[in-house]
């Protein structure tokens, strides 16, 4: 039997045997020098790219039946960013595989220096479920262009999407360097089994201490995206509806709360919150209109258990009194309403937990500036946002606040920001004021 036969039928049942045969093949394609080439990096960006030009309604449709995304944000986040993505590599990719001169010692002279950038090997891409084509494809731009072969296990959770990627994978891109797994947790496991040069996941931390643990076997690298309870401080003297229309566009607008970046929960002061809240419900009612179940502009729960997650942390004894705006659910449609909390105390559930939902819970304080004291009493956010004019305290929330990126005026823009910057391994702290 051939040895493409062989791992076709190995992948049938995707057990430990048939991972290795995966990696055996990969790390042949990879020791031949093929994917080391300017040529097939540019040709692989360009097939991605041509995938998504020709596909993007297929993509649309599967994201439709995954998580009932709306077509506007999965063109957006899931198409044009990955584009955006593909471009700056494509125009980037002779200056990053160029060495660089490296300085040399008086102890070295007349030695001469350069940093050779080179590729990991064969490396692992786990992505999440929430933006299925995004979170799968970006890091899969980053290991071509940096020459990698690679396999991409996309997330069962998302099962429309993880088929369509591993049919245009196969029909888009070169197979003897880049492979599709599809699977659960079974499958991971029988690929975490494996040596690889590097892992890329994205998704919770409970998993990604398992991808560490299996790393760590091998000594390999590991580039974890996670999430974490990202705050959004609300100060006054603001002009309100343009700051409740980029509060909701980041918050509902991106996948109905679904998103790791997405804003968790608000602190403001007590006396701003009842003019805050107004304005929140106004816009609402302006953005999804009277009844948002019915909307077509927000994106269902991903699946039941999702569902039941965040039912829970509804009602839950501690919070259950303090829905303020909200709280309608229809289980069968796997729908929740934009919901607004306020007062929430600060050990109930909703608060220990990311909520990674359409749940907003609003904390008050006496004074804007303690907020900065809550965000970090607790573990360091995702992002953090702030809207205020006042100068005085946009320099105290960046010097005082950490977190993995931070916005003034406005919420989840700077993922727009992170598909133009360079070095896609490199993105960690960014910083966009208005
Ligand atoms: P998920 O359930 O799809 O899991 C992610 C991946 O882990 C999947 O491919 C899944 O098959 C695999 N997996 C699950 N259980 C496993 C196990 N026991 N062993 C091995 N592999 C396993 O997605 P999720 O974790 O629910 O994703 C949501 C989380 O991801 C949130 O915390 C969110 O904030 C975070 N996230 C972070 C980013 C980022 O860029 N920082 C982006 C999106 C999501």
């Amino acid at each position: 039997m051939g040895s493409e036969e062989e791992t076709k039928k190995k992948n049938e049942v995707f057990d430990a045997e048939a991972a290795s045969l995966f990696v055996k093949e990969l790390r042949g394609t990879f020791a031949s020098g093929k994917t080391k080439s300017y040529g097939w990096r540019v040709s692989q960006l360009k097939s991605l790219m041509k995938m998504l030009n020709e596909r993007e309604p297929d993509i649309v449709d599967a994201l439709r039946q995954d998580l009932d995304k709306p077509e506007l944000e999965s063109s957006i986040y899931e198409v044009a960013l990955l584009k955006t993505s593909i471009k700056s590599a494509l125009k980037e990719l002779k200056h990053w595989m160029t060495p660089e001169k490296a300085k040399t010692s008086i102890t070295t002279f007349p030695s001469s220096a350069e940093i050779v950038p080179e590729p990991f090997g064969v490396v692992l891409i786990i992505s999440p479920w929430n933006y299925p084509f995004l979170l799968s494809l970006d890091p899969v731009v980053g290991a071509i262009a940096a020459g990698n072969a690679l396999v991409l296990k996309p997330s069962e959770v998302a099962p429309a999407s993880s088929s369509l990627l591993a049919k245009l994978v196969g029909e888009y891109m070169d197979l003897s360097s880049i492979r599709v797994v599809e699977g659960a947790v079974a499958e991971t496991s029988a690929l975490l089994d494996q040596k690889w040069d590097k892992i890329c996941y994205t998704g919770n931390s409970r998993v990604a201490r398992i991808v560490m643990a299996a790393a760590a076997k091998h000594l390999t690298p590991v580039l974890l995206e996670l999430g974490g309870k990202s705050p959004v401080v609300f100060d006054s003297g603001i002009n309100l509806k343009v700051a409740c229309r980029r509060m909701i566009m980041g918050k509902w607008g991106c996948n109905n709360g679904q998103a790791c970046i997405s804003p968790d929960h608000i602190i403001t002061t007590k006396d701003y919150a009842p003019k805050l809240l107004e304005s929140l419900k106004n816009e609402l009612e302006n953005f999804y209109g009277k009844n948002p179940l019915e909307s077509k502009d927000l994106s269902r729960i991903v699946n039941s258990n999702h569902f039941a997650r965040l039912s829970k942390l509804l009602d839950d004894d501690k919070v259950s009194g303090k829905i303020v705006h909200g709280g309608e659910r229809d289980k069968n449609k796997l729908r929740i309403a934009p919901t607004l909390l306020l007062d929430v105390p600060r050990d109930s559930l909703i608060m220990s937990e990311e909520i990674f939902g359409p749940l907003l819970p609003i904390l008050t304080v006496d004074k804007i500036e303690d907020s900065f004291d809550i965000i970090n009493s607790g573990t360091k956010p995702l992002a953090a946002y702030l809207f205020t004019n006042n100068k005085k305290l946009k320099q105290q929330f960046v010097e005082t606040v950490s977190a993995g990126g931070l916005v003034i005026n406005d919420t989840a823009v700077h993922v727009i920001m992170l598909a133009l910057l360079k070095n896609h391994t490199l993105l960690r702290s960014c910083i966009c004021t208005y």
